[in-house]
């Protein structure tokens, strides 16, 4: 139907014939002369009608924005002065010829000017609209350029794609799953993937020796800001490797495609133990653009009377740190008030600081309401300890080391922030050693990264001290994000079972729910591991999109709804009979899915 896309004809096309498909975008009555600005996938092209061809002028009189169109014309320069250095195609026209409305359109619920800031909810709603804005499809264009860049990539090193199946059972990845009833098997239901971790280490030990697959996943958890009920990976298992050569070989994978796709050269990944970044940063996964650090101070405050310091200094469970913020002497009152209410969210009780005024001066030099209660030995020293110059501002946490990490990690962030402190544009890291397990708030075990990790240790070891044992796991971690993470996996049984035991997975719950896993491991499973990585995120980061449903087509609100389909929608009695159903309550008669929690306008969301 076309000869050319609307952004692709140029000054080469001069004096040709073209026919062009695509959406009134604007159109412009310039007495006499009718102007309309033609849209499609690549871009625009202006196609002026005049009444010399009565027929197509007087339909172009009539179309409105968004009507589609397939228009023939000659392409001519734009008269001097009116040409367009804005857009690509801006020194060239179509003189129309002729037109065919393909179809009409009702006024479209918002204008797709790239400028007009439509609300979320509307977007969402007619998100077919919101696709055709060029912000959005250069982002689905862009995700489509990575995705197979990545494929590529996997392919030229012989990785192998396998899909893995979507009805399947838990696969734990610690989220509540999403749940199929069957229809054939009365009172069963399939759970779809968290991820495909089990039928990739299946593979592993069928022999694909290299697999990976653009995974759909699937977590039922409350959603944060950056997640989506369903998301895409990149999943990726090897055979017969170590950490190192996954880590090599998924690190030149993301470097190449920055480069490929981006221009970007990434820095170097340095590897950090997990202990390391939660002691420097809070955190596991460190934003490295902003170089504050967190500094343990609890040796220096242990014997004061200010409990609030020496509580959590002689609690062996407890952190008191501080965070040097250089120049922070300027911040006002009213900053730190705010700063004190954001750390709050993290469950700190309270932000204590320090102003350095004039280290000269001694302690009369510094300025803050807890120096009386520390005393000017602690509070100078103190000051020693983070090296803080004068116009610095030290500020303070001193509660349960979880609290501590939270709040002083995401203040770093966040001033970094707001002060104007990134020093680069890309900051990668790896982070390694892991611990295996962590303390659940039942006292229990769970797996910090999923069960089937291995340990750096034996399974003797490993039983005697889970709680200090490491894992063979690594997260690449950019600019404060996980991109992906995976470990080496147990290809042992005795191993396998060990973990079961300690997570408090019995003999028979192991084997209900993982027996083919472990009959798998008895049948010749080779030394294995991969990772995964979330596209989504990648995708986010590298185009500068704010939230991860700006680079998904077809994204759910943050109460795991669809605004546009209605999903998920209520079922008739027969579909819940042939599925062995019925509700406790019965359903609402429009069950409306837009829920109160939907607040699209939070910044981040
Ligand atoms: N299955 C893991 C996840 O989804 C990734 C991996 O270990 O390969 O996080």
């Amino acid at each position: 139907m076309r000869s050319h896309y609307c952004g692709g004809i140029n000054e080469s096309h001069i004096d040709q014939d073209v026919t062009l498909c695509g959406w009134v975008h604007r159109r412009r009555d310039h007495g006499g002369v009718i102007f309309l600005d033609l849209r499609d996938r690549d871009g625009m092209s202006q196609v002026v009608f005049d009444p010399d061809t009565p027929e197509s002028f007087g339909l172009a009189e009539k179309v409105r924005s968004e009507f589609v169109i397939q228009i023939t014309g000659r392409v001519r320069r734009r008269p001097a002065g009116t040409e367009n250095a804005n857009m690509p195609t801006g020194q060239v026209e179509v003189l129309g010829t002729a037109m065919t409305i393909l179809n009409a359109a009702a006024t479209p619920p918002f204008p797709l000017d790239e400028h007009v800031d439509v609300g979320e909810d509307v977007r969402l709603k007619y998100r077919f609209i919101d696709l055709r804005r060029p912000e959005m499809l250069n982002r689905l264009r862009f995700r489509s350029r990575v995705t197979s860049y990545i494929r590529n990539f996997l392919d030229r090193n012989e990785f192998m794609d396998v899909e893995t199946p979507i009805l399947t059972r838990a696969t734990p990845e610690g989220a509540r799953d999403y749940l199929v009833p069957s229809r054939t098997q009365e009172g069963s239901f399939f759970a779809l993937p968290q991820s495909p971790q089990l039928f990739k280490q299946l593979l592993m030990v069928s022999g694909i020796d290299r697999y990976y697959q653009i995974a759909k996943c699937f977590r039922d958890e409350d959603l944060r800001a950056d997640r989506q009920p369903e998301f895409t990976q990149i999943d990726i298992e090897a055979s017969f490797v170590d950490e190192g050569t996954l880590m090599d070989l998924t690190e030149s994978m993301i470097r190449e495609l920055f480069q490929d796709v981006l221009k970007v050269a990434l820095p170097a990944f340095p590897k950090m133990p997990y202990s390391e970044a939660m002691q420097r940063y809070g955190s596991d996964k460190p934003d490295l653009r902003i170089c504050l650090e967190l500094i343990d101070v609890a040796d220096l405050v242990a014997a004061v009377d200010f409990k609030v310091f020496a509580g959590p200094a002689k609690d062996p469970k407890g952190r008191v740190a501080a965070l040097r913020v250089p120049k922070g002497g300027e911040l006002s009152r009213k900053q730190i008030d705010d700063y004190t209410k954001f750390v709050g969210i993290y469950g700190a009780k309270g932000l204590a600081y320090i102003k350095v005024n004039d280290l000269s001066k001694g302690v009369e030099g510094l300025q803050s309401p807890i120096i009386k209660f520390l005393g000017d030995e602690v509070a100078l020293a103190i000051i020693e300890r983070v090296a803080a110059e004068d116009g610095d501002l030290v500020f303070f946490g001193a509660d349960k080391t979880t609290v501590v990490n939270e709040a002083l990690g995401a203040l770093r962030i966040k001033v970094g922030h707001d002060l104007n402190m990134l020093t680069a544009e890309w900051a990668p890291l790896w982070v390694v050693d892991f611990p295996m397990f962590e303390e659940t708030s039942e006292g229990g075990l769970h797996a910090i990264h999923h069960p089937f990790t291995a340990p750096s240790c034996t399974p003797e070891e490993l039983a005697a001290s889970p709680e200090t044992a490491l894992s063979r796991a690594y997260d690449m971690v950019l600019n404060g994000t996980e991109l992906g993470g995976g470990s080496i996996r147990i290809h042992d049984e005795s191993m396998q079972q060990t973990v079961f035991r300690i997570l408090g997975i019995g003999t028979d719950e192991a084997r209900a729910k993982f027996g083919f896993l472990l009959d798998a491991l008895k049948f010749g499973c080779p030394p294995h591991g991969g990772l995964a990585f979330g596209l989504d995120r990648l995708v986010m980061l590298m185009t500068g999109a704010s939230s991860i449903r700006d680079v998904i087509a077809f994204p759910k609100t943050q109460s795991a709804t669809c605004l546009m389909t209605q999903a998920p929608g209520t079922v008739d009695e027969k579909q819940l009979r042939e599925l062995h159903i019925r509700l406790r309550k019965p359903a609402p008669a429009s069950a409306a899915p837009v829920s109160e929690q939907d607040d699209l306008t939070k910044p981040g969301s």
